[in-house]
C-alpha cells in the first residue's frame, strides 16, 4: 500500500542511493579539480530559480575527458542554460575550436556570459538563439556540414531527443560522439508509472522511448552511464 502512494522526485544527489557517497565523489575527485571559472559559473547559477538544470559537475568531468580523448575541435551543444557544459566544452577544445551552441532562450546564457568572457573562450562559441530542431535543420542543409563535427551534447527538450539524434548522426563524423543527458530521468525510468510524481511522468515516458530506440540503433555504440541524471554516450560507428 505504502509503496503505491510513494512519490518519487528528482533530487540533486544524482542516482546514487547515498547522498554521502555522492558528496564524497564531489569532495574527493570533482571539486578539487574543477577549473575556478567553472566553479564560479556554478555558484552564479545557484542563484537562478532553475539552478537544478545546470550540468552536474561530475558529469562535466566525464564530458571533459571524452572531449580530450577525442581531440574534439568542432562541437554542437543543444541546451545551454547558463553555460556550465558550454564553458566546460570551450575549456577542453583547442584555441581554434568551435562550438555551435543552441538555446531557444538567451536570458540564462547572459548570466554566464561574463564568466565565459573572463575565461577568454568566447571566440570559440557561436551562440544561436533558436528552437534547436530548426537550427539543426539549417546546419544539416549547409554544404560540407555532413560528418564535420567531433562531438555533440544534447541537454534540452526530451520530446525531441530522437529528432536531434537523427540529425546529429548526419553531422557528427564516424568515430565522433553524441552525448545525451538526463537519460535516467531521476531514476523514474525504472519505477512503475503510478509511483512517479506528476512532474516526472511525461519525461519518464519520453526517456524510456528514447532509451529503447537507442538500444536498437546499430549506427551507434552506446554506453548508458549512471552519472548525474544519467548520460548516454553514443559513438557513431556507421
Ligand atoms: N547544458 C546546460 C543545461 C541545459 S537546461 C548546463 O550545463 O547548464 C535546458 C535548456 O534547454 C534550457 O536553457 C532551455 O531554454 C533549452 N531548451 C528547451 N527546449 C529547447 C528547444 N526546443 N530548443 C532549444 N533550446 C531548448
Ligand atoms: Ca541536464
Amino acid at each position: 500500500m505504502e509503496e503505491k502512494t510513494k512519490v518519487f522526485s528528482s533530487s540533486n544527489k544524482g542516482l546514487l542511493q547515498s547522498k554521502e557517497l555522492y558528496q564524497y565523489i564531489l569532495d574527493t575527485s570533482v571539486y578539487p579539480r574543477e577549473p575556478e571559472l567553472l566553479r564560479e559559473l556554478r555558484e552564479v547559477t545557484a542563484t537562478h530559480p532553475r539552478a537544478g538544470m545546470g550540468t552536474a559537475p561530475d558529469s562535466g568531468q566525464l564530458m571533459a575527458i571524452l572531449l580530450k580523448l577525442l581531440n574534439a575541435k568542432r562541437t554542437i551543444e543543444i541546451g545551454v542554460f547558463t553555460g556550465y557544459s558550454l564553458l566546460l566544452t570551450a575549456l577542453n577544445i583547442p584555441e581554434d575550436g568551435k562550438i555551435i551552441a543552441i538555446d531557444e532562450d538567451s536570458a540564462a546564457y547572459e548570466m554566464g556570459l561574463p564568466i565565459i568572457k573572463k575565461a577568454g573562450v568566447e571566440h570559440k562559441i557561436d551562440f544561436i538563439e533558436s528552437k534547436a530542431l530548426q537550427a539543426l535543420d539549417k546546419i544539416v542543409q549547409k554544404p560540407d556540414s555532413e560528418g564535420s563535427f567531433d562531438f555533440a551534447f544534447v541537454d534540452a527538450d526530451k520530446v525531441n531527443y530522437w529528432n536531434y539524434h537523427e540529425r546529429l548522426l548526419k553531422l557528427v563524423k564516424v568515430g565522433g560522439l553524441a552525448v545525451y543527458d538526463n537519460t535516467l530521468w531521476g531514476g523514474s525510468v525504472a519505477m512503475p508509472e503510478d509511483a512517479v510524481g506528476h512532474m516526472l511522468k511525461e519525461g519518464r515516458k519520453l526517456t524510456i522511448e528514447f532509451n529503447n530506440l537507442l538500444a536498437k540503433d546499430a549506427r551507434v555504440q552506446i554506453c548508458h552511464a549512471s552519472i548525474g541524471d544519467g548520460m548516454t554516450i553514443c559513438k557513431r560507428i556507421s
